[in-house]
């Protein structure tokens, strides 16, 4: 979990081929049926574009689907979810069923004017219709108010690792590595 621009994706791969197991992005199966404009892109795609969450029926359909498949089995990461406590709720249930469970859960903690930074010059490379500043500053709210509670939840779960995310990819990698390793 962290706020857009946190860098959860990159430190996600990293981490999901560490521990071998599927790498789960909402943002990216959300973003390649928008690609493929298939009917869930099309039903993706303006909330997207306005910085808003896809509806939670939507996408806890779309995770369910995806943590049923074999490469999920094992291990997998989920990355850009659950943000909601609708989803939060959701995937418990998704998991039980699945006689599965969660090990962790790693927050990215950084600093919001840095935040804006990174997603501009990210905005320059990614060509991502959601990385204007408007739609940058908008989806800040979106996680205050949506997703933010969600860290009391997994803390009082007492699953919550916080991470310091400022720093390159790989110092905060190596950080990540660190809590994991005197957690274990
Ligand atoms: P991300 O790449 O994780 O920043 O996600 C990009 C966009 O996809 C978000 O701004 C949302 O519109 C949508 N999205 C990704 N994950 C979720 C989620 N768990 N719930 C609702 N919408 C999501």
């Amino acid at each position: 979990m962290g706020p857009p621009g946190a860098g959860k994706g990159t430190q996600a791969v990293a981490l999901a081929e560490r521990i071998n197991g599927a790498h789960v992005s909402t943002g990216d199966i959300f973003r390649a049926n928008v690609a493929q404009e298939t009917e869930l892109g099309q039903a993706a795609k303006r909330y997207m574009d306005a910085g808003e969450y896809v509806p939670d029926e939507v996408t806890n359909a779309m995770v369910a689907d995806r943590l049923a498949q074999d490469d999920a089995r094992e291990a997998f990461l989920l990355d850009g979810y659950p943000r909601t406590l609708d989803q939060v709720a959701k995937l418990d249930q998704i998991l039980a069923d699945l006689d599965s469970g969660l090990d962790g859960v790693i927050a990215l903690t950084v600093v919001e004017d840095e935040l804006i930074g990174r997603l501009l010059e990210r905005a320059k490379v990614s060509g991502r219709s959601d990385d204007t500043e408007e739609v940058i500053r908008h989806r800040q709210e979106v996680y205050r108010n949506e997703t933010e509670p969600l860290l009391a939840v997994y803390r009082d779960r007492g699953l919550l690792i916080e991470v310091d995310g400022m720093g390159s990819p790989e110092e905060v990698g190596a950080r990540i590595a660190e809590a994991l390793s005197t957690r274990a």
